[in-house]
């Protein structure tokens, strides 16, 4: 036995059985009227090219799976594939690359390419609680990686892509999101949306937080151009917790995925933001963690404009 026997990885109809329980329980939905009680199983029959999986419901006389309305509606690959990628996209700490997925699931490499998107999708939170309650610790930095389509390579960080992280340091939990520059209007606001009042903002020395100890009950701040990363007098001043968010990160992005473009970036940061809030050291397992990254393909969709740069 290996995590990956499991029927659902193998046999097209226990992938729908166990997508459906996670997404309905054992009462199915119909996504075209929400109609409940009316809703029989149709047969599959390879003959007459009836999938597996399909519903239909009696009140609108429509027909569905369980993948409409979710990030895997329009995916053409079998639905057991796909569980496989969840799992193995999950329960990697640094992720899986769409090569590499390729190669393991025999899938081409643009089907790959797109279904790893789709996943990251369905890893992306939609949790908009502000960090910090009670008057909780949060960490905050900015980092910068790669570089923007058409700036050509100078010395400083103007050609590369900003990413801004928050830490909550009771929680353990991290929240990331693009930016366009690294300036206080540009910063200031999104901290203020994503950090209680109450809390305590730890940053570095950078300008754009000068004015944080204003909105939050306390700034911290070292001083890392002076070599100073933790307050010698007060060593709960520190904003190492987010650094090492930022280095998990830059590693991931260094081995896996080696060109990012920045309109993709923000799904790259979600997924890196998934595994680190569901990692083991909060109580999350492996199998957990694709159980979550799965009922979170509900109520995404997701429209492509770019298709895979290289093959
Ligand atoms: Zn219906």
């Amino acid at each position: 036995m290996s995590a990956l026997s499991r029927p659902e990885f193998h046999s097209e109809e226990a992938a729908f059985s166990h997508l459906e329980w996670l997404i309905w329980g054992d009462a199915p939905v119909c996504p075209h009227c929400g109609g409940l009680d009316r809703i029989t199983k149709v047969k599959a029959n390879p003959e007459k090219r009836i999938r597996v999986g399909l519903w239909r419901c009696g009140d609108c006389k429509k027909q569905f799976t369980v993948k409409v309305g979710t990030v895997l509606e329009h995916m053409r690959l079998p639905l057991h594939k796909a569980l496989q990628a969840v799992y193995l996209v999950t329960s990697s700490k640094k992720g899986i690359s769409a090569h590499q997925l390729h190669r393991t699931l025999e899938i081409t490499y643009k089907s790959a390419w797109f279904l790893l998107h789709r996943i990251r999708e369905a890893m992306r939170s939609d949790d908009v609680t502000p960090f910090g309650s009670n008057g909780g610790v949060v960490e905050v930095d900015e980092t910068f990686i790669g570089r923007k389509k058409g700036l050509p390579k100078k010395r400083a960080f103007h050609h590369k892509m900003k990413v801004l992280a928050l830490v909550d340091r009771e929680s353990g939990k991290a929240r990331t999101m693009v930016i366009d520059d690294v300036k206080a209007e540009t910063l200031m606001p999104l901290v203020i949306e994503n950090v209680e009042r109450e809390a305590r903002v730890m940053t570095d020395e950078h300008s754009g937080y000068r004015d944080a100890g204003k909105w939050f009950a306390a700034h911290g701040t070292t001083s890392h151009g002076k070599g100073e990363y933790v307050n010698l007098e007060d060593r709960s001043i520190h904003s190492n917790t987010v650094e090492g968010y930022f280095s998990i990160f830059k590693r991931g992005m260094k081995g896996v995925y080696q060109h990012c473009g920045e309109g993709h970036l923000h799904r790259y940061l979600a997924e890196f933001e998934f595994r680190y809030n569901n990692r083991e050291k909060l109580g999350f397992n492996d199998a957990d963690r694709a159980v979550t990254a799965l009922k979170g393909i509900i109520g995404k969709r997701l429209t492509y404009e770019t298709a895979p740069q290289a093959a």
